[in-house]
């Protein structure tokens, strides 16, 4: 096994659910001028990725009844749904989660909407935020 090259832990996307991505895409992509980045769908939601420096923007439209993004803004509205950060070691940054009682939504890491390893940690263990952690 290597050693995984330390870079540091940088926030990768904050999600935003929405109603439907022609809602807000012209504010994200026309005023404040985010090029758009092709991302696949994932958890039942259609995603529009927008680049924001070394980070994203992931608008989350619900594709699918159900899903957890149609249940997001059935019950909250549109807003913040998670922040992502990526880690330098995943798997030990999980370990140490679980270690410390966080509560994980993933016991193990899955394919992400960016073709990377991810993992969703509870909020209620997070400050009340649901938060992403992917692989560089
Ligand atoms: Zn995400």
């Amino acid at each position: 096994m290597t050693t995984p090259i330390r870079r540091g832990t940088r926030i990768a996307h904050f999600g935003v659910a929405v109603h439907a991505l022609s809602d807000v895409l012209p504010f994200y992509r026309d005023v404040l001028d985010l090029p758009m980045v092709p991302l696949a769908d994932a958890d039942g939601a259609r995603i529009a990725g927008l680049a924001a420096g070394d980070s994203l923007v992931e608008l989350l439209e619900p594709a699918v009844a159900e899903s957890p993004i149609a249940k997001f803004v059935d019950k909250r509205g549109p807003g913040i749904h998670h922040i992502c950060f990526a880690v330098d070691d995943l798997d030990g940054t999980l370990a140490k989660a679980k270690a410390a009682g966080v509560e994980l939504i993933d016991e193990t890491p899955r394919i992400g909407a960016e073709g990377k390893r991810i993992a969703f940690l509870h909020p209620k263990s997070t400050g009340g935020v649901l938060i992403e952690l992917s692989e560089y």
